[in-house]
């Protein structure tokens, strides 16, 4: 997932004050009390916490996308492989522990419904680094693997 980084405008925080609170100091949301870090307003508990466990799967191809930006937040490696594609799935991650993804935009999607076998999720992820903050912008496809959806990849701009 990383086609396009660029780097926001100096001084511009597209997140405003919530992402300062809940992100100050780089703290990462851990507990199922926490607010999910994918953006959906639940807790984590009631959210991605239950996918990362492997005690629900996602229901939809944005949930899976959104559990994926919430596995990279917390640093969940293994989902982050499980909810890959067999075929396109990395054999390892080597996450940045510097690197912390703080707010998520999903700016469009199709298919990836409880009835589609595919779909596309269109979604900007914002992160910051030390001395750094910028956006991934991706355009990620979706599609079933025994019925689970999985990350196929990026798609071409
Ligand atoms: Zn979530």
């Amino acid at each position: 997932m990383l086609r396009s980084i660029e780097r926001s405008p100096a001084g511009v925080d597209p997140c405003g004050a919530v992402y300062d609170v809940i992100h100050k100091n780089g703290a990462v949301p851990t507990t199922d009390a926490s607010r999910c870090p994918c953006g959906s307003g639940e807790t984590y508990g009631g959210c991605c916490g239950p996918l990362h466990r492997g005690e629900s799967a996602a229901a939809t191809a944005e949930q899976l996308m959104r559990s994926r930006f919430s596995a990279f937040a917390v640093g969940d490696e293994a989902y982050l492989l499980r909810s890959w594609h067999p075929r396109t799935r990395p054999r390892s991650l080597d996450l940045d522990p510097e690197l912390h993804w703080t707010f998520l935009e999903v700016l469009a999607s199709t298919g990836g419904s409880p009835f589609h076998q595919s779909g596309t999720v269109e979604f900007r992820a914002h992160y910051r680094k030390p001395g750094d903050r910028g956006v991934l912008h991706e355009n990620s496809e979706f599609c079933r693997v025994d019925g689970a959806w999985v990350y196929v990849g990026q798609l071409a701009p």
